[in-house]
């Protein structure tokens, strides 16, 4: 289908829309979104993505957002070689045997064979900590707080999806070393509380913070906490960002020795954390509707489009200093606006540009705004449509870009909540799950790793039978079994003598499941 955008744009041109609707083919809805909305471009290499400006430019504001935010906790940033040699790569053992199927290597240049192949980063840890062993000597050395903003490769087998799981991607690293235990989990908490406000207050998507269970905790890692995410258009969770406390493991390895107060040689405590391209395709599922896009007005890289309404009675010498009066009370008061002053395309189609780019708030300005001396503001994430005197129209403005920043957090709030469940009884865990709802359940434990295993098979197994299937497809991007998501923080009571729901044990904490991406 084409849409002329309001009775044809450019002589000849139209705006293609979106083919489908999200509650119909989820997939196939987020596909169109990112490249109607110039967010991705597709490329010749499976699973690698071109982030075109419009997505770029909100990852630079997450960037700035999160720099003005780590150096306050006295992070500096820096920047490490993209290459690491196979000896350090493989110093950590549980470390290697995580990352080792996704690592990427490089055997040549030119023609010639390289005496060693060397890897590109799956991951900074064994590419910085050697360096940090020469840096770190006294208990004056520490804390040590770098962080660096880079890309990293995973050669994934997993399907690639645009943002969520790519092959290369875009982050930062944040790695740290402390003197405690103590110290290092302080800085756990503060990295993980920034993602969750990252996603939170910026990209208006709540979410659930816990640790992981041992089976599911950074490989190489101590213990791994993490912030989860829920996109309602395909009912899975998906894992935000993670902040792991390293316990001594790489310390001992790469030898971060430090002489404390009294002399004595003790073994740093390390934390790392990351947060990666991955949060806009989270936004983009949560937010987005059957038009395209639908940007949180703080990360939006434009808040406020303006789109004279030409025509014989309203020649554009007419309205361009009308507009351009109100862009000038916008920029002075920090919005991010700009006036769509061209003058090959018609207003119809401009509408649907700006709307399928998720763009917060149209200004529409016709002969009769300009009489009244007001403008006719349109929100895109409700469509409402207001009247504004243009005395005062940016305050008003900027009020109300915050306001539709708190409406769209309590929407997909609302949204997430009303899928979160509590499950006491295996009988009632895949039901709930062919709800698209997550499953908060009572666990026996982190060390039950076979437990956790036999709820994957026997919730795909189940899940299968309700819906009369025999196998999914080996190509599709996402399983039907449930996994676990993280023991959240925020643990309901649990009473006296509570079982355990897959092994019948006696519960210790609630833990979080769902499918996931
Ligand atoms: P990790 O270093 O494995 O803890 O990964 C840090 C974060 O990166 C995870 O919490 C995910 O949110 C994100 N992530 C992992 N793999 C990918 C990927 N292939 N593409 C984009 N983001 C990813």
């Amino acid at each position: 289908k084409k849409q002329g955008g309001g009775g044809g744009g450019k002589k000849g041109e139209t705006l293609l829309a979106l083919q489908c609707k999200k509650d119909e083919n989820f997939p196939q809805w987020y596909t169109d979104v990112i490249k109607l909305s110039e967010m991705i471009a597709y490329y010749d290499i499976s699973g690698c993505y071109i982030l075109r400006p419009w997505s770029y430019k909100i990852w630079e504001m997450m960037q700035d957002w999160f720099n003005v935010e780590i150096r306050k906790l006295g992070v500096d940033n820096c920047y490490f070689p993209l290459f690491v040699s196979q000896d350090r790569l493989e110093k950590e053992k549980d470390h290697v045997e995580g990352f080792a199927p996704e690592v990427a290597w490089v055997t040549k240049s030119g023609d010639a064979d390289l005496a060693k192949p060397i890897a590109i980063r799956p991951t900074s840890e064994t590419i910085m900590y050697p360096a940090f062993s020469d840096w770190i000597k006294s208990h004056r050395d520490l804390p040590l707080k770098l962080n660096q903003w880079s890309n990293v490769v995973r050669w994934e087998f997993k399907y690639p999806t645009p943002f969520l799981r790519s092959r290369e991607f875009l982050w930062q690293e944040g790695h740290t070393a402390h003197a405690t235990y103590d110290d290092a989990q302080v800085m756990v908490m503060q990295a993980l509380d920034l993602y969750r406000r990252v996603y939170e207050e910026l990209l208006a998507v709540p979410v659930v913070r816990g640790y992981k269970t041992e089976a599911e905790k950074f490989a190489g890692g101590h213990m791994t906490t993490t912030v989860e995410a829920y996109i309602q258009g395909s009912g899975r969770a998906i894992q935000g960002a993670t902040s792991h406390n390293l316990g001594q493991n790489f310390g001992k390895m790469f030898d971060i020795k430090f002489q404390d107060e009294k002399g004595e040689s003790q073994i740093a405590w390390q934390t790392s954390w990351g947060l990666t391209t991955r949060t806009i395709g989270v936004m983009i599922m949560v937010h987005g509707d059957d038009t395209g896009l639908v940007l949180p007005p703080r990360v939006a890289p434009i808040q406020v489009v303006i789109v004279p309404i030409i025509s014989k009675k309203l020649p554009m010498e007419q309205a361009k200093p009308y507009c351009e009066a109100i862009l000038q009370e916008l920029e002075e008061l920090g919005l991010r606006a700009k006036f769509d002053d061209r003058t090959m395309y018609n207003p119809g189609w401009k509408y649907n540009h700006w709307e399928q780019k998720g763009v917060p708030v149209r200004i529409e300005v016709g002969p009769r705004d300009i009489e009244q001396k007001q403008a006719r503001c349109v929100l895109r994430y409700n469509g409402d449509k207001i009247d504004v005197n243009i005395d005062g129209i940016a305050t008003i403005l900027k009020d109300k870009l915050e306001d539709i920043q708190e409406k769209m957090f309590a929407k997909a709030k609302e949204a997430r909540d009303s899928h979160v469940v509590q499950v006491t009884e295996w009988k009632d865990f895949v039901p709930n799950l062919e709800l698209n709802n997550l499953m908060l359940t009572p666990w026996c434990g982190g060390e039950h790793e076979d437990w956790e295993e036999w709820v994957k098979t026997t919730s795909r197994e189940e899940s299968l039978k309700a819906r009369g299937e025999e196998g999914e497809d080996e190509k599709t991007a996402t399983s039907l079994a449930a996994k676990t998501l993280c023991i959240p923080f925020d643990q309901p009571e649990l009473p006296e003598g509570t079982k355990c729901i897959a092994s019948g044990k006696p519960a210790t904490c609630w833990v979080l499941w769902g499918r996931s991406y």
